[in-house]
């Protein structure tokens, strides 16, 4: 087994990785910013390392600061959680260069799925369904794109095919509005992601957006945890997600996950991942791979009982899968809802000290957070303070229980959404299930 890991992340995330290490008898390093010395994951580890001062870009994402810190504390591995650099393929590959495991897959792997146009065509060619579209980034010659646009039909999306986080999208109606989208999607793309490239499918009026969970190893072994439903967004940000989908049937589940676990062993994946799906009238369409552990993954490890990060511990140390698909066992319903240091209302982020935090608790009640009374939310980074989670028997009895959570909860000092979640559960759509991904905005008025 790995002997330290250092924890390249802050916030949940890296609590999460650091009680998994421990549990595994791991020995942790916190590599942090100058503004997150009092962060709980980093009172935690067995030893800390600045990285640099607290923005970002000079810090968790000043990659070599990040492998001084694992070579200076004698580190094994690097595990980057999810946001800063674990879908930085060049990262992954001067982590290994320098002699450390990088806690994620291959950096060709990475660059091959980070890529949304190569992504989308080695899902193609391993039988993965995908949208309707460009096959491929958009040349200059508008006859051509328009063509496309034709045959694919309006609407369209245009897409950066190194975009991310919600962002580099644009719809299109019409011709007449179409060049001009790609021109501007494009520049977009270049000054944010530094690829200009960009593609297009059919823009989809009404999905759901279904992810399936994978795990897999160096061994060839791939398997899938089944799928969440993350429908309930707000620009293109997850707020509420859940598992199982409702509505998908077992048979379906084992076919999609078995075509995604299939996947996994054509491109030689390894670690935890997941394929994102737009899901309409039935049908699934692949939109893009995340190559890292994600934000929603309790929800998968409540109804299945596996713990996802010490799979992913285990299988960067080498060790192949424990769990054969047969293995695996979905049981009652989970539910997460993501707590933000923000306004209810006005969404605008409510950093500041924590007077009092009172997690909710009582049976199949998970909470994931980094915060504790007289913590102080620094401005910096994402608003992401809990993730609550409630596991019930049934949909209906995680909901009953998600309410009870959130009406627990304390959180004095700073503003956050749990009103926004309470209403959320309140609410006759919700209860029902099978909401698409344009109704929390409808909702708030948004769209
Ligand atoms: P990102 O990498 O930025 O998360 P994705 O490709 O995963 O980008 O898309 C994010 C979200 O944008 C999706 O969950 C969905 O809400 C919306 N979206 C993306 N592609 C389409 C499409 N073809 N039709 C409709 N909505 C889409």
């Amino acid at each position: 087994m790995l002997d330290k890991v250092l924890i390249a992340n802050r916030g949940e995330i890296a609590l999460r990785v650091l009680r998994a290490c421990r549990e595994m008898g791991i020995k942790t390093v916190a590599a942090h910013s100058s503004a997150d010395s009092t962060l709980k994951h980093v009172l935690l580890a067995d030893e800390t390392v600045c990285i640099g001062p607290a923005a970002s870009t000079d810090s968790y994402l000043n990659m070599p600061a990040v492998i001084a810190a694992a070579e200076v504390t004698d580190a094994v591995a690097i595990h980057p959680g999810y946001g800063f650099l674990p879908e930085n393929a060049g990262f992954a590959e001067r982590v290994q260069e320098t002699g450390f495991i990088f806690i994620g897959p291959e950096p060709d792997t990475i660059r091959l799925m980070g890529d949304k146009v190569s992504a989308i065509r080695a899902m193609r060619q391993a039988g993965v369904p995908c949208v309707p579209g460009s096959d491929g980034p958009l040349s200059d010659d508008n006859e051509e794109n328009a063509r496309c646009a034709r045959e694919i039909g309006y609407p369209v999306i245009v897409k950066a095919a190194g975009g991310g986080g919600g962002r580099g999208m644009r719809v299109v109606h019409s011709e007449a509005a179409l060049f001009n989208a790609i021109t501007i999607t494009k520049a977009e793309a270049l000054a944010a992601f530094g690829n200009e490239q960009v593609y297009m499918e059919r823009y989809l009026e009404q999905p759901r957006h279904v992810e399936f969970q994978v795990l897999a190893d160096h061994h060839g072994n791939a398997i899938h945890l089944g799928e969440r439903d993350c429908s309930m967004q707000r620009r293109n940000q997850k707020v509420v997600e859940e598992a199982p989908a409702p509505g998908i049937s077992q048979e379906t589940r084992e076919r999609m996950g078995e075509r995604c676990a299939r996947a996994c062993r054509e491109i030689g994946y390894r670690g935890a991942g997941t394929f994102e799906f737009l899901y309409q009238d039935g049908e699934f369409f692949f939109i893009e791979m995340n190559t890292r552990v994600q934000v929603e993954h309790p929800v998968t490890e409540m109804i299945t009982g596996i713990d996802i990060v010490k799979a992913q511990l285990r299988v960067a140390a080498g060790e192949p899968l424990d769990l054969r698909q047969e293995d695996i066992r979905w049981s009652g319903h989970a539910i997460e809802c993501r707590i933000n240091a923000e306004d209810p209302k006005s969404f605008m982020p409510s950093p500041g000290t924590v007077n009092l935090w009172h997690a909710p608790g009582g049976p199949g009640i998970r909470v994931d957070s980094h915060l504790y009374s007289g913590y102080a939310v620094p401005p910096y980074y994402d608003s992401l303070i809990a993730k609550v989670i409630a596991h019930g028997d049934s949909r209906a009895a995680a909901i009953a229980r998600m309410g009870t959570a959130l009406s627990e909860i304390v959180v004095e000092g700073i503003r956050t959404n749990v009103p926004l979640h309470q209403e959320i559960c309140q609410h006759a759509a919700f209860k029902a299930g099978g909401t698409d991904i344009n109704y929390l905005e409808k909702r708030l008025g948004l769209k």
